[in-house]
């Protein structure tokens, strides 16, 4: 059983228009930890009925909660934000437990996912619109900007409070209800936070959250409903283009952040030192769980073999193990499928002539935790060059000239976040700009901030999260023109 200072953070029920509620059928599914597969609970299996019971309550309450003033919905979103950091050690445990990330990065993203509720708080009172000099006398025109409406948000479990806070936080201070559909392996952390929600003051049916072991039906619903006037959802590429395509009939607006395929460019000119710190933090953050995980290591000739050195260096010592356990950095990795994929990408590698400089097998400790592996001499014919690896493989590939850097790092249909260390001044305003991704770290491996745009381009999605952009996805635009003035 988990130990919490506040058991009422472990829910049982979906939370709906203010009430904890189970599924119509009473059907549940299990919960599990990634790091012994060990039962933690059962939630509800929600279907299409109660998602439109959540929709139908959200939609009821819009009215009153756009018509409250943005400092009034701010001063709620902030209580939200102190109770969540009052609540980080316990909140951290519970997202270990479910997702099994090191109990040091459950507390980061804790911290990081509350960072946006509290910008966001901020950023409601700064909905600003504008005044534009007439085109005609006796006419004035004005803009306005309002609430979208009902926001559906589906999210992924790498990150299973900070992806519902970054969606959640901009639309509920934008004056938005919102239905949260969670991944079925992390919906405890969702509810914990609807828990704080709860206490923090927002009315019944601003913030609910729907649990699903099956998501079709509850994505169905929240696609087709045209209550829901706006889809905001983190995942992969292949159900955001199914989602996309569901919500044409209502003409949805949608923010969508899909995968990627991260270059992390390495130049002879860079400080060797610094890009290793910052390939391993960009690599193996969340067990190479996430969307901006250098997924590319693209090495020239004349460092490559100093960089696979220092970095095999640094990976052997890497800690593994079950997350909850002290100074461990790598945990296991999210379910069986998530290990199939990592296998396949090496054995694809190796097959095709890339070699194991380490790693490479599960590890000892058995279940879904495997080794930091490092394959040198990979090519644009083998998996890592195409697809997402997801885990904890860092491919690296060699190139000679930085046309040749920019034109492997491009040819990609993916481009959210890029990598590069380089300290020519020229060189790194030439391949800033060269780059096709909407995310470029710049000596940087780790870029995420609510300060700063989130965001793809191309296959990567649509729209920005966090920032000042970030609430604007969840506005309307109105232009007033008067006459007879
Ligand atoms: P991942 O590969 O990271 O698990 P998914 O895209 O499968 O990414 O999952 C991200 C989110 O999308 C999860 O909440 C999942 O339940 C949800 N999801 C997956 N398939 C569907 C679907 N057909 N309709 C609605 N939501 C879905």
């Amino acid at each position: 059983m988990l130990k919490l200072s506040d058991s009422a953070l472990l829910r049982d029920r979906a939370y709906v228009d203010g009430a904890w509620i189970a599924a119509h059928s009473g059907d549940t599914f299990a919960v599990t930890n990634p790091a012994d597969g060990s039962l933690i609970i059962r939630v509800p299996a929600m279907g299409a009925a109660e998602t439109r019971a959540a929709i139908e309550a959200a939609d009821r309450a819009w009215g009153p909660w756009k018509a409250r003033t943005a400092k009034e919905r701010s001063a709620v979103l902030k209580r939200w934000f102190d109770l969540i950091m009052a609540a980080q050690n316990d909140l951290a445990v519970l997202m270990t437990a479910e997702q099994g990330k090191p109990l040091a990065e459950a507390k980061g993203e804790v911290a990081y996912g509350a960072a946006f509720v509290e910008w966001f708080a901020e950023e409601a009172k700064r909905v600003y619109g504008d005044v534009i000099p007439e085109h005609l006398p006796g006419r004035r025109i004005v803009v306005t900007k309002e609430p979208v409406g009902v926001v559906a948000a589906i999210t992924p479990w790498n990150f299973p409070i900070a992806m519902i806070t970054r969606k959640c936080a901009p639309a509920l201070a934008a004056g938005c209800p919102v239905v949260v559909k969670p991944a079925e392996d992390t919906p405890l952390s969702a509810l914990a936070l609807a828990e704080l929600a709860e206490r923090a003051g927002f009315p019944p049916g601003i913030f609910n959250v729907i649990t699903a072991g099956d998501p079709k039906a509850v994505g169905g619903e929240l696609t087709a409903n045209a209550k829901v006037r706006k889809l905001s959802f983190t995942g992969s590429t292949e159900v955001g283009k199914l989602l996309m395509a569901q919500c044409a009939a209502t003409v949805k607006k949608l923010s969508l952040e899909l995968g990627g395929n991260a270059p992390f460019i390495v130049f002879d000119d860079a400080d060797l030192d610094a890009a290793v710190v910052g390939a391993m933090a960009s690599k193996f953050r969340n067990t190479g769980q996430t969307c901006v995980c250098a997924n590319r290591l693209l090495v020239q000739d004349g460092v490559y073999d100093a960089f696979a050195a220092k970095l095999a260096e640094a990976v052997g010592a890497l800690k593994v193990g079950p997350g909850l356990e002290g100074d461990v950095q790598q945990g296991p990795l999210i379910n069986e499928e998530a290990v199939l994929k990592v296998e396949r990408h090496i054995a694809d590698s190796v097959a095709k002539g890339a070699r194991v400089v380490t790693g490479g097998q599960r590890h000892s400790l058995g279940g879904t935790f495997f080794q930091p592996t490092i394959l040198a001499d990979v090519t644009t014919a083998m998996a890592p060059s195409r697809e997402e690896t997801f885990g904890p493989v860092a491919p690296l590939f060699r190139f000679k000239t930085e046309e040749e850097a920019v034109r492997m790092a491009n040819d990609t249909e993916f481009g959210l976040a890029a990598y590069f260390y380089s300290r020519d001044v020229g060189r790194v305003w030439r391949v800033s700009r060269a780059l096709e991704y909407g995310i470029v770290g710049i000596n940087e491996g780790i870029i995420s901030t609510e300060v700063a745009p989130f965001g793809g381009m191309k296959e990567s999605g649509l729209g920005r999260e966090g920032s000042k952009y970030g609430i604007e996805d969840f506005l309307e635009v109105k232009y007033l023109c008067m006459g007879g003035i």
